[in-house]
């Protein structure tokens, strides 16, 4: 069986998490700081906030950033549904942006077409979150731009992106966003087991996050509202969460962390042969921006002409034979769940479309050149 991902584990990750297990912290010890202090420093940010998952990263993202009850978030519909839950997580209301259909990221044009709109009807979002689909970054200048015109919010939901570059620099810069959020689920492209980070350049936003992501609680006597008790006082000055990363977690991240560059490398050397092998096929891959250099954690293809209409078979096919193709994503606006929110079909067409013509074909960085040509066959050959 050939998966359509797989985590990489190497004895010296096995050995991180063993060193915390006889150490004298589980969790709340040096190991998570050491992992945020080595993500900031890769992304060039200056502060990061680890959490128990992307999805509780992104919660207390859109709180820190004010998101709650009477205000509106933007995000794409092809993404995984925490992108979306998130800000109905804060009392807030959700909208979708379509996406470019090429790269099945959020469209600027679209969303630059739905502000204006938005404006007159006195409907602007608090905070839009383009997601960095398959590991290609949005077009986040212009989005930045947007941000000032019309006065909201940036979260880069760069679950796909750890790894990846924009314009030269890292994805989690945060150059043109608030905060971006990673995803540490073993599917992306390192992992911590379960586990998300939020980068900020932001000391107010990041010290917002960490009160958030540990029930509201601080010790610092600064922020106290009145002096300490004494050595074992603390105080809760708002509602959060148990949304912290443990030790063990922590040490099993940064230890992939040592590895990232060389993953993504390699997820895109297979990615250009994949390219190539589909070059004169109903095939079409996700187009690439110059601006842009992918982390590669998906490699989408999208079928054309006489393809999409065995889109189901293929993929049925496919699994059949032992290769475990997959469709990220189902457009979040068509869950029942979203549904009862009010969208429905036909709301944005891009999305609807790219889900009748969307592939997922396996992409992992131990993945040999002889699986990836029995893929490349196999889906060849179902054409
Ligand atoms: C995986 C993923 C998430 C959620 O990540 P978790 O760490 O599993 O909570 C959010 N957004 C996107 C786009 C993802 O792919």
């Amino acid at each position: 069986m050939i998966p359509y991902g797989r985590q990489n584990i190497s004895q010296d990750d096995i050995n991180a998490v063993i060193d915390v297990l006889k150490s004298d912290w589980l969790t709340q010890g040096p190991a998570v700081p050491a992992f945020e202090n080595a993500i900031a420093e890769y992304c060039g940010a200056h502060y990061a906030c680890a959490a128990n998952s992307a999805t509780s990263a992104l919660h207390i993202a859109c709180l820190a950033l004010g998101v709650g009850e009477g205000d509106i978030v933007w995000t794409s519909p092809i993404s995984f549904v925490a992108s979306s839950n998130c800000a109905l997580y804060c009392g807030a209301e959700v909208d979708f942006v379509d996406i470019e259909l090429e790269t099945g990221n959020m469209s600027v044009a679209a969303l630059q077409e739905k502000l204006a709109i938005a404006k007159q009807n006195n409907r602007l979002p608090k905070a839009v979150i383009p997601v960095h689909l398959a590991g290609q970054s949005c077009d986040m200048q212009i989005i930045a731009k947007l941000a000032k015109q019309y006065n909201f919010k940036v979260i880069e939901d760069a679950s796909h992106a750890i790894g990846a570059k924009y314009k030269d620099k890292p994805v989690g810069s945060c150059e043109y966003s608030d905060i971006t959020v990673f995803s540490f689920h073993p599917v992306k492209i390192i992992t911590s087991a379960e586990g998300g980070m939020a980068v900020t350049n932001s000391a107010e936003l990041d010290k917002r996050m960490k009160r958030l992501r540990s029930h509201g609680i601080t010790n610092h006597p600064e922020e106290m509202t009145e002096p300490s008790h004494g050595p074992w006082y603390y105080q809760q000055l708002e509602l959060g969460f148990n949304y912290r990363m443990t030790d063990m977690q922590a040490a099993l991240g940064l230890s992939q962390l040592k590895q990232l560059n060389n993953f993504v490398t390699v997820r895109n050397d297979i990615a250009k042969t994949y390219n190539h092998a589909f070059a004169n096929s109903d095939i079409v891959h996700l187009t690439q921006s110059d601006n842009c250099y992918s982390s590669y954690h998906l490699y989408v293809v999208r079928l054309t002409r006489s393809g999409i209409a065995k889109h189901k078979s293929i993929i049925t096919s496919m699994r059949e034979q032992g290769i475990i193709a997959h469709l990220h994503y189902i457009p979040i606006h068509l869950q029942p769940y979203y549904q009862t929110l009010g969208f429905s079909e036909g709301d944005f067409p891009n999305a609807e479309t790219y889900y009748k013509q969307a592939v997922t074909i396996p992409l992992y960085p131990t993945m040999t050149a002889y699986e990836q040509q029995l893929v490349t066959n196999i889906l060849i050959g179902l054409l």
